[in-house]
């Protein structure tokens, strides 16, 4: 809970494209915290949406960083790991836009810089804080299988870096937390098609608990879709992180009918009978939480820094995730 007698954190937001305008709007709304600035390169925009919020539009990234104590870095990715470290420096927490930077070295840099500051970083993967993935907290148990679909239609947003960067490392991160055992093995391939780098790619990555990826990412489709399906031993969980929607088919032993064991809320789908086997199939449509995942991530990196905690997206599985997506790239780019 925030402390009431506490002043508000003074936020900032650095980049205020697209996304940064966002962040802005969300700080002022933010419990804990108030926003104290906003910088971007264009001056005019840093004008626009100061005005929008009613704050100041510093004129230097140095002026910005000395009138907060934390700040959303909402830059291009390869702009990244220069201004968090100048952040970092300045002794001020970074909450910082996913991916976390464009090179692996880089996000370990400013990892170790951070902890040697006593500095909060967490990153903005924000997919962690989605409805369909709340709705199904403590389910997943142990996957043994995920499939993956990240498609959107082409936008000269965020060119800077490949698809892997972009798009599929929300699906990577997602994988790494949801798994939680290293990967022993990497499949991929992808095509630049519009722009110079990797448009449309797959990996399949394998984990040491014999659990298998399959993940697709594509920024040339004609619809999007964000999807992720999750097989386990005895449950298969479907999440459709853009409605967003939940749903969870559940096996248990025994045949479907009166006195099934059945969970509250689960509708008997009918069942399977081969000889000695007979097994029940359970569906649910979970009910998802009305809730707007940046503000949420905002604000686990309001109660992160007011209580001296481990953040929920730390720089360090940033990083990993960052690691997994260069490897990804490098088999796409020597493919064939
Ligand atoms: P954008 O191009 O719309 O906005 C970037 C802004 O940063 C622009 O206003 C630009 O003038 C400004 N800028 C550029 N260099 C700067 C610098 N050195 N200092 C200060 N300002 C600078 O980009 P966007 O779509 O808002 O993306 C920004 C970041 O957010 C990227 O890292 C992207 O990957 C990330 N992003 C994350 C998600 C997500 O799902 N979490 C979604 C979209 C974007």
């Amino acid at each position: 809970m925030t402390d009431t007698t506490q002043a508000p954190l003074r936020a900032g937001v650095i980049g205020v494209g697209h996304l940064g305008k966002i962040h802005a709007r969300l700080w002022g709304q933010t419990s804990g915290a108030a926003l104290a600035g906003v910088y971007d390169t264009d001056p005019a925009r840093a004008e626009e949406i100061a005005r929008e919020n009613g704050t100041t539009a510093y004129r230097s990234l140095p002026e910005l960083l000395g009138a907060v104590q934390a700040v959303s870095i909402v830059t291009p990715t390869s702009t990244h790991a220069g201004i968090a470290t100048q952040a970092i420096e300045a002794g001020v927490h970074c909450f910082i836009e996913k991916p976390i930077t464009a090179h692996y070295a880089e996000a370990t840099a400013l990892d170790t810089l951070a902890h040697s500051k006593g500095i909060t970083v967490q990153v903005g993967h924000v997919e962690r804080f989605n409805a369909a993935l709340l709705a199904v907290a403590g389910m997943a148990g142990e996957p043994q299988f995920i499939e993956s679909h990240r498609l959107s239609q082409f936008s000269p947003r965020a060119l800077d870096v490949s698809v892997i960067h972009d798009l599929m490392i929300h699906d990577i991160d997602l994988t790494l937390w949801l798994v939680k055992s290293p990967v022993t093995e990497i499949r991929a391939s992808g095509v630049g098609v519009l722009s110079d780098s990797i448009d449309i790619a797959n990996a399949r990555l394998e984990f040491a608990n014999g659990c298998v990826a399959n993940l697709t990412a594509s920024r040339i489709s004609q619809r999007s879709m964000r999807k992720m399906r999750m097989f386990g031993r005895d449950s298969y969980i479907s999440l459709d992180f853009a409605a967003p929607s939940a749903e969870v088919f559940r096996i248990s032993d025994g045949a479907a009918g009166a006195g099934t064991d059945a969970v509250a809320g689960e509708t008997l789908l009918g069942g399977i009978e081969y000889g000695a086997l007979k097994k029940a199939i359970h569906y649910q449509k979970l009910p998802t939480p009305q809730v707007n995942a940046i503000a949420l991530e905002l604000h686990e990196f309001v109660s992160a820094i007011e209580h001296g905690t481990v953040p929920p997206v730390t720089a360090a599985a940033a990083a990993e995730a960052l690691r997994i997506a260069g490897q990804i790239f490098s088999l796409c780019n020597h493919a064939g």
